[in-house]
């Protein structure tokens, strides 16, 4: 058995230092933009505005502090759409697509560049990314999204791989053959979150934690946000704020949220080196995916996402402590390595995801406010691309290849709650056991295939 802890906050955050708060926001307060949220999206929008203008008056309210959120709390895995290809040719064509996801390769090398530039050691390294099939079941889901990139000239981007080549980055008794996805790499999320709202705060933005914004809306020629203590009025507003995004004004049907939930071992360097495993994080081809990554001391780190619905943009306990959940990752865990013990686990935590209609994330405008969310797993680098676009539209500059996920046409709904929660439930337990037959190397139940089967038939691509 393990005597892990359980926490909210996880592993990454309890490993570095505290940091003091900054003030709290007081009284009126004057912007050119007012940031909502201090997690990835929200820092790198600021920094992205503060490099394109320095004398931009930007703010960032977080309600905790900065990284405190799913930003800090992560796989820590950087990845590219490569493998979302063909969801992204058919909502925004092929050139805008292909644009989009070597913008997302571009965003992983960036944030390497920005440590080493800034002088941020959140343990960066470059690895490809492994997409494993460690089922019979598995294999092949990746084929149409190797196709589309070699159609579009990019075969090298992803690519299918042996078992062989597979194994030759991680020996796991259970991998098979499966694609390779390059650049990826990973960080430590919480020396990345702590790195980054320090070179923000350095460059001159106004970081007010312990700020929950209460309203923001369009006022005049731009827009007022308020809670009970303080009062902004600002040019824009940028609102980055994860799965709470649900709750605001109209959002209810925009996104819809789940959880993810993961486990870190104590340092077991002799099981990484026993495997031969090179640092490259993997994921398997699971409806429900495990991401797996070793760190720089030694540890296991795997995430499962298959965490229960959440309710509108409501953040309960379940959604950041899950006993079943965190169950599931050491059931993967041991799965691919079967010499870690349970004992062996030291710490367990989760937090919400917020799904994304179209799968990737998407930025919606109500006049002069921003809202951006919908990174469905995938946030630590795309946040990156996220932010410098909507900086960019802030500032009415040129398009970048992620303006396409700006206010993209055509984005479908989700129902709205208490069916979306209800229902989500129900087609997640029809995923965990359409999963778990074909883990075993059975054939899934009619019943359960067809339930897993409707977000699709929903016009939604919501697993995977
Ligand atoms: C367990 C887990 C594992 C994951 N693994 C990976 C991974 O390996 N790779 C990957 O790419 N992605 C991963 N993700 C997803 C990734 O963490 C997120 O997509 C990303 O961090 C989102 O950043 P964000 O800034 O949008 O949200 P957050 O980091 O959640 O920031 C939002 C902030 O807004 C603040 N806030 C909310 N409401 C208000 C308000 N009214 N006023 C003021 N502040 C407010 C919150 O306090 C929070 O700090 C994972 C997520 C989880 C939960």
């Amino acid at each position: 058995m393990t005597s892990a802890r359980h926490t909210a906050e996880g592993f990454w955050l309890s490993s570095v230092d505290e940091v003091q708060r900054t003030p709290a926001a007081r009284g009126s307060i004057e912007l050119d933009v007012a940031i909502i949220g201090g997690g990835f999206t929200g820092l790198w929008t600021a920094w992205h505005l503060k490099q394109r203008d320095p004398a931009l008056a930007v703010g960032i309210f977080e309600g905790g502090s900065c990284g405190s959120g799913a930003s800090g709390r992560n796989g820590g895995i950087l990845s590219a759409l490569w493998d979302t290809l063909p969801t992204l040719v058919d909502h925004v064509g092929a050139d805008a697509a292909l644009s989009l996801a070597e913008a997302s390769s571009d965003a992983i090398r960036a944030i390497g560049r920005w440590c080493a530039q800034e002088g941020v050691d959140a343990h960066y390294e470059a690895h490809p990314m492994l997409e494993v099939a460690t089922s019979s079941a598995q294999v092949g889901r990746w084929e149409s999204a190797v196709k589309a990139c070699a159609a579009l000239g990019v075969a090298d981007r992803y690519r299918a791989a042996s078992a062989e080549e597979i194994r030759s980055h991680c020996d796991s008794p259970v991998f098979g053959q499966g694609a390779i996805m390059e650049p990826a790499a990973t960080v430590d999320p919480a020396r990345l979150a702590r790195g980054l709202r320090r070179r923000v705060i350095d460059a001159g933005v106004q970081v007010y934690e312990g700020s929950v914004v209460d309203t923001a809306e369009p006022a005049g020629a731009g827009v007022r946000l308020r809670s009970a203590t303080f009062d902004v009025r600002a040019g824009s507003a940028v609102l980055a704020v994860n799965s709470r995004a649900a709750g605001w004004p109209g959002h209810r049907t925009r996104l819809s949220v789940t959880s993810s939930h993961m486990v870190i071992t104590e340092p077991v360097p002799e099981i990484i080196e026993r495997h031969g495993w090179d640092g490259a994080p993997f994921v398997d081809h699971r409806w429900l995916l495990h991401y797996c990554r070793p760190t720089q001391d030694g540890r296991i780190a795997i995430g499962w996402g298959g965490g229960s619905m959440g309710f509108g943009g409501r953040m309960t306990r379940e959604l950041q402590v899950d006993a079943y959940s965190t169950a599931a990752a050491v059931r993967g865990l041991r799965r691919f390595f079967p010499d870690v013990e349970p004992s062996m686990i030291e710490h367990m935590w989760g937090g919400p995801i917020d799904v994304s209609p179209i799968h990737v994330p998407v930025a919606l405008s109500r006049g002069p406010i921003w809202s951006v969310f919908g990174y469905t797993g995938n946030g630590v680098s795309l946040s990156y691309l996220m932010g410098e676009a909507v900086g960019d539209a802030v500032l009415g500059r040129p398009k970048t290849p992620a303006s396409v996920l700006l206010d993209p046409p055509g984005l479908p709904r989700f129902p709205p709650e208490p069916l979306r929660q209800v229902g989500g439930n129900i087609i997640r337990r029809a995923l965990i056991a359409v999963d778990a037959s074909e883990d075993a190397g059975e054939r899934p139940g009619l019943l359960a295939r067809a339930v897993a089967g409707v977000p699709r038939r929903l016009g939604l691509n919501l697993p995977r």
